[in-house]
C-alpha cells in the first residue's frame, strides 16, 4: 500500500511546528509569570518569532533541504553587533530544542526564508508567530506552516498554543494543532496528544444566526465595515474578537460561521504567510475562503497576495450572500 500524498511533508510540518509552538508557548508562560517586560517591549516575541523561524525552518531542511521557504522574519538584524544580546537569546531558545545548532547554523535557518516565492515548483510558507500583539497580550496567536504547490496550497499547519481545546470550556485545556492537506480533509489534535481527529465546519445555513469572527486589532480589519456588514445580512449576535489565523480555525471547527478581514487602508497588501495555512485548513475542512469581490486568493504571484483585498471566510453556506453584502458595504 503506498503512502497518502505529502505524507512525509505532513508529517514534518506537524513536527515543526508542534516544537515551534512550544517554544512560544514556554515564553508566552514566561510572561505571564511577570517576567520584566516593559510597557511597549517587543522583545520577548522578537526572540520568540526568531527562535521560531529557526526551528521549523532547520527541521523542514532536515527532510526536504531543497525545498525554499518564504518566511516572514531574516536573521539580519541578528547579525548586527548591536543586537548581539538580541542574537545570544534566540540562539539559546534554538539550543533547548536543537542542542546541537551552533550560532551561524541558527542564522542560516532563518534566513531560508528569504525566497521569493512565485507561481511555479512548490515551496513553504511561515508565519513563525502569526498575531504577535496577542501573545503580547497574554491572547491568541499561531504558528502558520504552508506548502505551495505551482501556486495553490496544498498542505496547512496551523498551531495555536493558547486555543482552548474545546471552545465550549474557554478555561480547559489549550493548545491544538490544525492539519490539513489537499483532498485529505483537516484535523485537530492536541499539543500534548497525537490523536487526530477530523474538523468540519458548521452546517448552519441561516446567516442571520451566523456568528462572525474579525481582529481584535482595528488596525488589521475595519470593524465599522464589518459591523454594517452584519446589520445588512440581519446577523445580530456580536462579533467574536480573535487575534491571528486562529480565525480560520475558529470557522474550520464550527466555532464561528464567517471571518471578515476587510481592508482599513488602501496601500495594504496581505501577506501569504498570514493566510495560506489557514486556507488549507478552513478549505478542507468544508469552508469558502474569497476576497472582498469574490475572487479567490491567488497564492502563485510571490510574497503577498497582490491581486487581492482582503479576506471573506464562511462555511460556504451562505457565502455569496456575505460576499454581495461586504461589497455593497465596501462599494466594490
Ligand atoms: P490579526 O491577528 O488577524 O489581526 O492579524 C495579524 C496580522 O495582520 C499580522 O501578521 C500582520 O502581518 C497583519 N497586518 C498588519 N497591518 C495590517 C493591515 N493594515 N491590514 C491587514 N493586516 C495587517
Ligand atoms: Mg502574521
Amino acid at each position: 500500500m503506498s503512502a497518502a500524498p505529502l505524507a512525509a511533508e505532513r508529517a514534518i510540518a506537524q513536527q515543526a511546528v508542534l516544537a515551534a509552538s512550544r517554544v512560544c508557548q514556554e515564553v508566552q508562560q514566561r510572561l505571564v509569570a511577570g517576567s520584566t517586560l516593559q510597557k511597549g517591549d517587543k522583545s520577548p516575541v522578537t526572540v520568540a518569532d526568531f527562535a521560531a523561524q529557526a526551528i521549523v525552518s532547520h527541521m523542514l531542511a532536515g527532510e526536504f533541504p531543497d525545498l525554499p521557504m518564504v518566511g516572514e522574519e531574516d536573521a539580519a538584524a541578528l547579525r548586527e553587533p548591536a543586537n548581539a544580546d538580541l542574537a545570544a537569546q534566540v540562539v539559546s531558545s534554538v539550543q533547548a530544542v536543537l542542542p546541537d545548532l551552533a550560532a551561524d547554523e541558527v542564522f542560516a535557518a532563518i534566513d531560508r526564508g528569504t525566497w521569493a516565492g512565485g507561481p511555479t515548483g512548490r515551496h513553504w510558507t511561515l508565519d513563525p508567530i502569526d498575531g504577535t500583539k496577542g501573545f503580547l497580550r497574554l491572547d491568541q496567536y499561531a504558528v502558520a506552516l504552508a506548502l505551495i504547490e505551482d501556486g495553490e496550497v496544498v498542505l496547512g499547519v496551523l498551531g495555536c498554543p493558547n486555543l482552548p481545546v474545546d471552545a465550549a470550556d474557554p478555561d480547559g485545556a489549550r493548545g491544538c494543532i490544525f492539519t490539513a492537506v489537499r483532498g485529505q480533509g483537516a484535523t485537530s489534535r492536541s499539543l500534548d496528544d497525537a490523536t487526530e481527529t477530523p474538523v468540519t465546519v458548521s452546517t448552519l445555513s441561516d446567516v442571520t444566526r451566523a456568528r462572525f469572527c474579525e481582529s481584535v486589532e482595528k488596525a488589521h480589519s475595519n470593524q465599522s465595515h464589518s459591523a454594517r456588514v452584519a446589520e445588512l445580512l440581519g446577523i445580530t449576535a456580536p462579533p467574536f474578537r480573535i487575534d491571528s489565523q486562529c480565525k480560520y480555525a475558529a470557522v474550520a471547527r464550527g466555532d464561528a460561521e464567517v471571518y471578515l478581514r476587510l481592508p482599513t487602508r488602501p496601500g495594504y497588501v496581505e501577506k501569504i504567510w498570514d493566510h495560506a495555512a489557514g486556507v488549507a485548513v478552513v478549505t478542507e475542512a468544508g469552508g469558502t475562503v474569497t476576497d472582498v469581490r469574490g475572487e479567490p486568493l491567488d497564492f502563485s504571484l510571490g510574497r503577498t497576495l497582490e491581486a487581492n483585498k482582503g479576506v471573506i471566510v464562511t462555511n460556504g453556506r451562505f457565502h455569496d450572500e456575505v460576499v454581495s453584502a461586504v461589497r455593497t458595504v465596501l462599494g466594490v
